[in-house]
């Protein structure tokens, strides 16, 4: 079982949570290429090791946060609210 420490909520299981994938920065509007808007979207590294990502709390606040997760040991090391 994995608990997610929720910035706002405090620890809880992960069941409360929907995972919205890796952390990344979004392309700048008008700017960036139809090339870069497609790797935005539908590229995903998948590495075995630290990641980051967003993580909705569902079933508690329904705030959207930042998770560093292992994707091998599901160790969370760090979370944060998105946005910052
Ligand atoms: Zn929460």
């Amino acid at each position: 079982m994995i608990r997610i420490p929720c910035p706002f909520c405090g620890l809880r299981n992960c069941d409360e949570f929907v995972n919205k994938g890796e952390s990344k920065r979004r392309p700048a509007v008008g700017a960036a290429s139809r090339e870069e808007w497609r790797a935005y979207l539908y590229d995903r590294v998948n590495p075995e090791g630290w990641v980051r990502e967003r993580w909705y709390h569902r079933a508690g606040c329904r705030r959207y946060i930042k998770v560093e997760r292992h994707t091998f040991t599901n160790e969370i090391r760090r979370s944060e609210p998105a946005g910052t």
